[in-house]
């Protein structure tokens, strides 16, 4: 489960979606307040889930540098995950059953929650 307690809401994954479909990048960093992803868009860094803007801090850069095989690896695989979650995001936009949409934010809800945690293995 999250360590954080805020609920990621179905919004902030549609949100999320369409800020995807706009041309915004979804980024390697959490907000620090919810763990959802966070959002570049025309030079702004936000989180969908807050809806509010995020100062990130990128100080992890230096040490994951240390291991670089074994970060390579982890990051091909932490970027087939968040490629499988732009791809539901699209799935979520096309579909007009709530049922439907549910069942993805869910999957979504997971990866996310599995590439964070894949985040904090050093
Ligand atoms: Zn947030």
């Amino acid at each position: 489960m999250p360590v954080s307690n805020k609920k990621i809401s179905d919004k902030a994954i549609v949100d999320a979606a369409k800020l995807l479909r706009k041309g915004a990048k979804m980024l390697s960093y959490y907000c620090p307040e919810c763990h959802f992803p966070l959002f570049e868009s025309e030079g702004r860094i936000f989180c969908p889930n807050c809806e509010k803007e995020v100062i990130i801090e990128k100080e992890t850069e230096k040490e994951e540098k240390k291991e670089e095989v074994k970060e390579e690896t982890r990051s091909n695989l932490l970027n087939a995950m968040e490629n499988a979650v732009v791809r539901i995001c699209e799935l979520i936009i096309s579909s007009n059953s709530p049922e439907e949409i549910k069942t993805l934010s869910e999957s979504i809800e997971k990866i996310v929650n599995a590439i964070e945690r894949m985040r904090k293995v050093q």
